[in-house]
């Protein structure tokens, strides 16, 4: 292993070239903008840069995903692909949506792995099984935690709990999907030992994959008031460098890490400045790690009652 235990290396691993992921939008919505939970969603979701806007354009998933892979191909001729179901919240409604979509993905080439992006709240026991009966190689179910932190949920308007992720984790696991976790480093009103906690919790889980990403403020967000009005400071590099640092050495050493940085697009971004350089953060993070001689879950302490230790059934049977 590197100093943290990367995407890119684990599918190059285990398919013997780079895999490229391709962003499709199917339409989905999120029941945290549409109303049915909120109308203002999470304090930093700018709706606008939550899709690529191609499925409003009248492109099909399957013209998507042709129009990314040829200019992918003219670049790397000999990639592999995960189609990854990004925008919004791709299992919120009917499973009978979610089947559709998927069928519309099955045969396409090259396609080798597939990543769901949603929320823990909008999944049941039969959108799981029809996700886990998807013929790829690997199936990702990413979903957001953001944090586990109660009061956070609640401040940043999240409208789902730690709990559900618990539960749709545990559901996903059960069926055979890998779970990647979304989390951000300085939420307003959280220190460090927060965003600890947050990792200690998703190691007490069967998740297999993680997605880190400081705070960035973007436009015609609640955030981006919050920051104008001086309520809310985005952690400096250098903060960001230290507590990537402190998460990934308590993390697992065998979760893979999708992302380490976010990825603010066009000019949506406020703040601050060098989120839009990710290859010096991450190299700022692997050097800091290096020269303390930190690893991935170098100070991981395995939780006795890790989640094992809970019987299948006490999950199997949630929001069947
Ligand atoms: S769950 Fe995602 S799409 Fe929905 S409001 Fe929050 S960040 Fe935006």
């Amino acid at each position: 292993m590197d100093t943290y235990h990367q995407l890119s290396s684990h599918w190059k691993k285990k398919f013997g070239t780079r895999v490229q992921k391709i962003p499709l939008d199917a339409g989905f919505h999120c029941p945290n903008r549409d109303g049915t939970l909120s109308r203002k969603g999470c304090v930093f979701c700018n709706p606008a840069g939550s899709g690529t806007g191609l499925y409003s354009s009248g492109m099909s998933l399957k013209e998507q995903y042709h129009y990314w892979r040829t200019k992918f191909l003219s670049r790397q001729p000999s990639s592999l692909f995960a189609a990854y179901l990004q925008s919004y919240s791709n299992s919120y409604g009917p499973a009978s949506r979610i089947n559709n979509i998927l069928r519309e993905l099955d045969s396409l080439p090259d396609l080798r792995v597939l990543c769901i992006g949603t929320r823990p709240d909008c999944l049941d026991l039969q959108k799981i099984s029809i996700m886990a009966r998807f013929p790829t190689k690997e199936t990702w179910l990413e979903m957001g935690l953001q944090s586990s932190n109660t009061e956070t949920l609640k401040r940043i308007n999240r409208g789902h709990t730690a709990e559900d992720f618990d539960h749709a984790c545990r559901l996903a696991h059960s069926q055979g999907l890998k779970v990647c976790a979304h989390v951000i480093a300085g939420l307003p009103g959280e220190e460090l030992e927060d965003f600890l906690q947050t990792i200690e919790f998703v190691n007490r889980l069967p998740v297999q994959g993680i997605k880190l990403h400081n705070m960035y403020v973007c436009k015609n967000t609640t955030l981006a008031r919050w920051w104008y009005e001086g309520e809310y400071i985005p952690l400096l590099r250098e903060e960001y460098v230290q507590w990537a640092t402190a998460a990934l050495s308590s993390l697992r050493a065998d979760i893979v890490v999708h992302r380490l940085t976010g990825d603010p697009t066009g000019d949506e971004l406020l703040a601050p400045e060098w989120s839009r350089s990710k290859t010096t953060t991450i190299n700022m993070i692997r050097e800091n790690m290096q020269s303390r001689g930190l690893k991935q879950g170098s100070s991981y302490q395995p939780d006795p009652v890790g989640f094992f230790a809970r019987p299948l059934s006490t999950f199997n049977t949630w929001q069947e």
